[in-house]
């Protein structure tokens, strides 16, 4: 066998482990349940959870635990071990369907935004049998969903799975019109392309601000960056490639279908693409991959950056989330296909797409909101915030030729009568690549751009689930009724075209005109999660939540307020490390440089008056007033600090973080940069960009 075939899967209690020892009757009432939602009784739990203990056990667990992703974005995990007293002095090892199903973690530290006081210590973990459980450092982990004592969501996982069953729902209802009754079950599927960067370990254990922000609030541009674009899928080196080896082993062991890595366009920065599967699955798989990518880092002397900006002036880490929706019999549905009635479905799912792309433009930001990926979006080789849509040029005439009702021909003559035409086999690269559109059409799905590097998927795929679904359900409610199916869908597809296809942007997303261009359509440009949140709890998008059972109208507040503390405070410990930094070691260095250089003018003055030592005047002034502008922006950072503690209302705090503390720090970093240029390497306290990024 060859070495992936031997070690992938081999720590996951997957399918083919389920089918080698489980009963068949209880093998199939758990694949019904993973494949049509169906309840699952105590009888079935108890045997599932005795066949995972003793596979467990024979991999050399010896815990368990409720593996579940609370509001922080990282997984969490209390372990227990299997061992129960056996009565006569010795131990057992147990695990029943109960202890499977629910746990009761007492993780009431967990944000709630409210929904949980701690003093009501109680909120449960629920067993995902959707997800696979897999072994993880001697620990069956089993992806559970965290929820309340009165069953609101306090995680990641319960949304996206309340929102797949709310897709399959919708999208059923359209199949069927298209005579599709064998359909059992619609996916949506997910495969999230991860990039992040690689930097050495000791180079960046001595900055506070790599260490506790994960990103760099200081630092001058290097001489060389990424203009030569010579590392962008550049010859991997060594250090990296052993790193990759390890990561790739590492996570096919845990069943993650790792498939291509290679450099990306800033020096250290990498990305690792896995095979899409179902958007719970690529959920809980892309936070496998971030705690195992940080990890293998530090077997190689390495640390894995995923904040969506560790350096400024370099491209930023995205997380692309590719997406699109699957039958239970493997048809993809945005696969434009080869015959034509399959192809009227495949441009109503697409219209779908445009609509809720269009009309929830402010859901699809929030999802994508951080402190973080605020300072990517509109940076380097990033989207914008603006949310467009690239569909292709081909899509593009097809869909204005069908609102036009004319007869799409394209160049290469292939003739569409729109309706009931034959749309060509469309090529996959009959689209262009755009890479600077947000969204875009890759042939036979779409690449959602906007997630941040190190946040979860979960957010921006429930919300694409959520949004399509809704687009769904007002189409099904129109065809439902409708005497003439094929009529009423050409005329649904038309009067979406128009009424949307102002989302719709095959140009240049970086150019400057693109803003005011959108900004003339009616675009939303919501620049910051400050600006972005408040339209969480808008009257439409708590209407839509509600109707699909994602969200109650308190789980939604909820969540807003999370986001907002959460932005608050990474601000509040970047500011507060960059004072430390200024105070203690930027300006302290910048002083002891300017003694040395005082000692030179001294020393040249004791050897006469030929010799000048207006160089060193020149460089201590300079030095001398910029220091004092570092110096008193510090302060003036210091005392809003201060300022900001004391304003309760999250929402004003928040505001207050992004419009007062944000510049301020911007003022700093450009003060301690200058600083930076004008210092010798020597006196500098911590290592420089050019180190930093080039040393691996
Ligand atoms: P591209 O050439 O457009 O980059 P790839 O085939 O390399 O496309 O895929 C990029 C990512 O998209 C991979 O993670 C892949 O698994 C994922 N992907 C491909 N098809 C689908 C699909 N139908 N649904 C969701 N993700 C998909
Ligand atoms: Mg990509």
């Amino acid at each position: 066998m060859d070495k992936i075939s031997s070690v992938f899967g081999n720590m996951v209690f997957n399918d083919a482990v389920m089918r080698d020892r489980l009963p068949k009757d209880v093998y199939k009432a758990l694949k019904k349940n993973m494949e049509e939602s169906t309840n699952l009784t105590l009888e079935v739990a108890n045997i599932v959870a005795s066949a995972m203990k003793n596979w467990a056990l024979e991999k050399g667990a010896t815990h368990f635990t409720h593996w579940f992703q609370p509001m922080t974005g990282i997984t969490a995990e209390k372990h227990d071990s299997f061992i129960a007293p056996s009565g006569d002095g010795g131990v057992i090892m147990e695990f029943s369907g109960k202890e499977l199903i629910k746990g009761e973690p007492d993780a009431s530290s967990f944000p709630s935004g409210g929904i949980r006081a701690t003093f009501e210590a109680r909120g449960y973990t629920n067993w995902d049998p959707s997800s696979y459980a897999f072994i993880k450092d001697h620990t069956l982990c089993i992806p559970t969903a965290f929820c309340s004592y009165r069953g609101e969501a306090l995680d990641k996982k319960t949304p996206l799975l309340r929102s797949m069953e709310a897709l399959n729902i919708q999208a059923l209802r359209i199949l069927r019109l298209f005579g599709q009754y064998e359909i059992k079950r619609v996916v949506s599927t997910v495969g999230a392309e991860q990039e992040y960067f690689l930097i050495d370990k000791t180079l960046c254990e001595k900055r506070k601000d790599l260490m506790f922000c994960g990103r760099t609030l200081f630092g001058a541009k290097p001489p060389k960056n990424q203009e030569l674009d010579d590392h962008y899928f550049g010859a991997i080196k060594p250090k990296v490639s052993a790193y990759m080896e390890e990561l790739d082993e590492e996570l096919w062991k845990l069943g993650v279908y790792v498939k291509t890595e290679h450099n990306e366009v800033a020096p250290s920065q990498h990305e690792l693409a896995p095979v899409f599967t179902t958007s719970n699955i690529a959920a809980d798989q892309n936070q496998l991959v971030m705690e195992i990518m940080k990890k293998v880092a530090s077997n190689h002397g390495l640390i894995c950056l995923l904040h969506e900006k560790p350096f400024a002036g370099v491209n930023g880490s995205g997380k692309h989330v590719n997406w699109s929706l699957s039958t239970d019999a493997g048809e993809n549905l945005l696969s434009p296909g080869k015959n034509p009635g399959g192809n009227l479905k495949f441009l109503l799912f697409l219209c779908a797409v445009i609509k809720a792309v269009d009309e929830y433009q402010d859901l699809l930001r929030i999802s994508v909101a951080s402190a973080g990926n605020d300072h990517r979006l509109g940076g380097n080789e990033a989207p914008p915030a603006i949310i467009s849509m690239f569909i292709g040029d081909d899509l593009e005439a097809l869909l204005s030729a069908i609102e036009r009702g004319e007869a799409y021909t394209n160049n290469l003559d292939r003739t569409m009568n729109i309706g009931v035409s034959v749309l060509p086999p469309f090529k996959r690269d009959t689209t262009d690549r755009n890479r600077t559109s947000p969204f875009a059409f890759t042939g036979n799905k779409f690449e959602f751009r906007m997630p941040g590097s190190g946040t979860s998927i979960s957010c921006p795929s429930y919300m694409l689930n959520v949004t399509v679904a809704e687009s769904l359900r007002q189409f099904a409610d129109i065809l439902e009724g409708s005497k003439d199916l094929e009529t009423s869908l050409i005329s649904l597809i038309k009067d979406t075209v128009a009424k949307h296809k102002r989302i719709i942007f095959n140009g240049n997303n970086y150019a400057e005109e693109w803003i005011v261009t959108a900004e003339g359509r009616g675009l939303l440009n919501l620049k910051s999660t400050v600006d972005a949140l408040p339209l969480f709890t808008l009257e439409k998008n708590l209407e839509l939540l509600k109707r699909h059972g994602i969200f109650t109208d308190i789980e939604v507040r909820a969540r807003q307020e999370i986001l907002l503390r959460e932005y608050s405070n990474v601000l509040n410990i970047e500011a507060l490390t960059m004072v430390e930094m200024a105070n203690k070691e930027i300006i302290p260095a910048v002083s002891s440089y300017i003694k040395a250089l005082a000692d030179t003018a001294v020393a040249k003055k004791t050897l006469g008056s030929d010799i000048s030592w207006e160089l060193e005047k020149e460089l201590i002034s300079g030095l001398s007033s910029i220091s004092m502008c570092l110096h008193k922006a510090v302060q003036e950072l210091d005392n809003a600090l201060i300022e900001a503690n004391v304003i309760e209302e999250i929402g004003s705090s928040a505001e207050y973080y992004n419009k007062k503390i944000l510049p301020l720090m911007k003022e700093i970093r450009i003060a301690a940069d200058t600083l930076e240029t004008m210092t010798a390497s020597r006196s500098w306290p911590f290592p420089v960009y050019g180190e930093l990024l080039f040393s691996v």
